[in-house]
């Protein structure tokens, strides 16, 4: 049922070459933006209630299209796994805040009452991956409208069509709840172009990038604020105290999840020498890892980047079973992680990868484990991971990689309040300083003093 209705959507667009009839979405650059400014201008003048309204329809319908929208994400990048994507839709649904991030400060005295508000940026141009599509234009419309804005999107070209599933979605929610349309908008094809347009739109004063180096730094090199949410390569250190049962489980799971999409998720392991064995033996026996021989890494080398060395978007996103099929080896699903002991410049371990490839570096010590991590995080300070139960280590660790996002004992999607304490969001901005961003992130400080008076103190 839900693959005939995605077929019917994804061919729909396919034949007319427009997707006219779609809430939000224009041929050109130029008249998204123009209708977004519109919309804007409606969005400010509503209460916090009314946009309220708008995020619980908009929360409503992304579990209703959960299923659909993780279809559609597979179907058309290719990458991740139907599952788990909509486990995703599920958490962004549930768990991405709406106006109650925003909070007011206030100061009251004998010299009146000042309040720093929280007020909209206008419109903000965002930029979105391949990798989370329609979970990061949910995430950040959610924030970016409770915070009195609306969007316009930019999103990678592979993934268009779920995109503009996406925000017609989006549209329709606005205008059940009387909000208006168009308060999330795209074009019908999205290109450098088309961005190069967005991000120079005198309009638009804030820009969000959730992607790898390139975009973050197009969108710095902008002259206008940007949040920039870049690439990591996030390190698991497991030390002699953790729990090494529990440890090879969490890093699997975290490391499998979406066939390990997520910019968080663990991408390589560092252990010390004396659990080494005992974890990559837990990870074989009881967690679904296949040990990859040299001759196999070899192959995956050559399979996994291109020629010059760039990534092989075929592989970005794929299952361990379909790697491993590359490269000729059978194996059933329940193959789900492929694991080898290697060096940290060993190419599969030093890239940030995007797929389940997990390489183990051993270290003599805790100490050099730490050093050998902040090598292989490349300075992104985005995510790092720890097993131990050594308060002194972790706070070594933590301290040594300074990361936006370090989950302890736990895997790593803990951290976006999957099986962790915490809010949700897709858009992870390292580089820039937001960490994990929320309504309040795409706000302006707004100063509002009222002299001598309004003090009842
Ligand atoms: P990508 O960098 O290829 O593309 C991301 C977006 O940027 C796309 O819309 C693309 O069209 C656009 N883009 C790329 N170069 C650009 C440029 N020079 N000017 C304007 N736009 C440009 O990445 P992807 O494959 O879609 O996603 C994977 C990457 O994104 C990984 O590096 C991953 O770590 C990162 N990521 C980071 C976060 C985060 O929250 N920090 C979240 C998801 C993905």
């Amino acid at each position: 049922m839900v693959h005939d209705i995605v077929q019917k959507v994804m061919a729909n667009m396919q034949i007319s070459g427009s997707v006219s009839g779609m809430h939000g979405v224009f041929k050109d650059m130029n008249d998204a933006i123009n209708a977004s400014i519109e919309a804007q201008k409606k969005v400010c003048t509503m209460t916090l209630d009314q946009r309220e309204q708008i995020i619980s329809l908009i929360r409503k319908k992304t579990h209703e299209n959960a299923e659909i929208l993780a279809n559609m994400g597979v179907n058309e990048t290719g990458m991740g796994n139907v599952g788990d994507k909509i486990l995703k839709h599920h958490l962004t649904a549930d768990k991405v805040p709406g106006t109650e991030d925003i909070s007011t400060i206030a100061w009251s005295g004998d010299r009146g009452l000042t309040l720093v508000e929280m007020g909209p940026f206008g419109v903000i141009g965002a930029i979105t991956p391949a990798t989370n599509p329609s979970e990061t234009v949910i995430c950040n419309c959610i924030g970016m409208l409770a915070g009195g804005n609306t969007v316009v999107f930019n999103p990678h070209p592979n993934a268009k069509k779920t995109t503009i599933y996406t925000i017609n979605m989006i549209n329709e929610a606005s205008i059940e709840a009387g909000g208006p349309d168009n308060i999330a908008v795209t074009v019908e094809a999205p290109t450098l172009d088309t961005s190069a347009i967005m991000m120079k739109h005198p309009s638009i004063h804030l820009l969000v990038a959730t992607g790898g180096p390139g975009v973050v730094t197009a969108v710095l090199s902008s002259g206008k604020r940007a949040i920039g949410a870049g690439a990591g390569n996030p390190p698991v250190l497991v030390d002699e105290t953790a729990d090494i049962r529990k440890a090879a489980q969490d890093i699997v799971n975290g490391c499998t999840f979406d066939n390990n999409l997520p910019c968080i998720a663990e991408k390589e392991i560092v252990a010390v020498d004396s659990v080494a064995d005992e974890l990559m033996n837990y990870m074989i026996s009881e967690n679904g890892c296949y040990l990859a021989s040299k001759e196999i890494q070899d192959k995956l080398v050559q399979t996994v980047f291109t020629p010059k060395g760039a990534l092989n978007r075929k592989c970005v996103g794929r299952s361990a079973q379909t790697l491993l099929a590359m490269v000729g080896v059978n194996v059933g699903p329940e193959i789900r992680c492929i694991v080898f002991e290697g060096q940290k410049e060993h190419p599969l371990i030093a890239e940030e990868l995007m797929m389940p490839i997990l390489g183990m570096v051993r270290v003599k010590s805790f100490e050099e484990g730490v050093e050998t991590a902040v090598w292989l995080e490349h300075g992104n300070r985005h995510s790092a991971h720890i097993h131990s139960k050594n308060v002194d280590h972790i706070t070594t660790y933590a301290r040594a990689l300074d990361t936006a996002i370090l989950v302890k004992n736990g895997p790593s999607y803990a951290a976006l309040g999957f099986g962790g304490e915490g809010y949700c969001t897709f858009t992870i901005a390292s580089r820039t300083g937001e960490g994990l961003t929320a309504a309040h992130s795409f706000t302006k400080s707004r100063r509002c003093t009222m002299s001598d008076s309004l003090c009842i103190r």
